[in-house]
């Protein structure tokens, strides 16, 4: 199918944006990488009357370490974050996210601020920023706001961006010595989007698991912290007890309806697995 027709400009500044959305509401729709919107356009799942397309604004795209967060702007590619040695040194838990995102050709164009947009509670990085506490930064002509990344996603492909925002970075706190981070999920196929994965950050100290953050993707219509296994958890040292009692307390609060190949119970029984891999993957620092 071939998308409809629409208009399309590239705005020189952020100002000229925010115009932008203020002339057009809802006739108007922000493309970033494309990699997302191109799709939904072409089977006409949406049509906008004008893109917007935000790469020629200055300022919205790199990584950066501040005093306390690390900084990657919404227009950094999924492959920048990959490739980054900031990223591998400071926020490890993206650098071994990202090559599960698509495909190199996707991972090239598509950007970080589009996933966080589009909200795909299939999509690995609004879960990474759920884990990894993230503010997202918003801009609009009234200026920027933070929203903490929990509060971010609302429901299914719906979140806290009012519709005169873009979003223009995300911050993620800097981690202590002691924390330690995985990611791991299961797909079909390399490159596929995942049938389940979770994103788990912890401080292990003398073997003692300390603040985890467990968010699963693909368990719900937005990321899905595991409150109930994190709590299980919290305090005490891995082992096959606390283990399985973690196991009974993320099977009483998992609640995945049916994908197009996979039961709710069978991704509920996915998600225990994953997280006693991830789990022994903390306690042993492998990769
Ligand atoms: C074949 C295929 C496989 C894929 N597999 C995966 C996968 O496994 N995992 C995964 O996470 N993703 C996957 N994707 C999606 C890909 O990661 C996209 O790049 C990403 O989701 C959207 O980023 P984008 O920059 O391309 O956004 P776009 O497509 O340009 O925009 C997506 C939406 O976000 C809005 N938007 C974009 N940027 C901003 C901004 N800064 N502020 C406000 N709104 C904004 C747009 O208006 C639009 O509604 C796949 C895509 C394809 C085509």
């Amino acid at each position: 199918m071939k998308s409809p027709s629409f208009d399309y400009i590239k705005p020189a500044s952020l100002n000229d944006v925010f115009a932008l959305l203020a002339q057009h509401g809802d006739g108007g729709r922000i493309i970033a990488g494309g990699q997302t919107l191109l799709a939904t356009l072409n089977m006409r799942l949406s049509e906008p009357q004008i893109l917007i397309d935000i790469n020629g604004v200055p300022g919205l795209s790199g990584i950066s370490l501040q005093e306390n967060c690390v900084r990657i702007g919404a227009m950094t590619r999924h492959s920048e974050i990959e490739e980054s040695s900031l990223i591998a040194q400071h926020m490890p838990l993206l650098a071994m996210t990202a090559p599960h995102i698509a495909h190199k050709a996707i991972r090239n164009k598509g950007t970080l601020g589009g996933s966080i947009a589009f909200a795909d509670p299939a999509a690995e990085w609004p879960c990474c920023v759920v884990a990894l506490d993230a503010l997202i930064v918003m801009a609009s002509k009234r200026g920027l706001r933070r929203v903490k990344a929990i509060d971010f996603f609302l429901e299914l492909y719906t979140t806290a961006m009012d519709a005169d925002e873009i979003i223009v970075a995300c911050e993620f706190p800097l981690m202590t010595a002691t924390t330690r981070c995985a990611f791991d999920e299961l797909a079909r196929r390399q490159g596929d989007y995942a049938i389940v994965g979770l994103a788990a950050v912890v401080r292990v100290e003398q073997q003692t698991l300390n603040d985890l953050r467990l968010v699963f993707l693909g368990m719900g219509n937005i990321p899905v912290r595991a409150y109930a296994a994190e709590a299980a958890l919290e305090g005490k040292v891995l082992t096959a007890q606390t283990l399985a009692a973690a196991k009974m307390a993320l099977a009483g609060e998992l609640h995945p309806v049916a994908d197009l190949y996979n039961s709710g119970p069978m991704k509920r029984h996915l998600g225990a697995v994953m997280l006693g891999r991830l789990l022994e993957k903390l306690i042993t620092g492998a990769h």
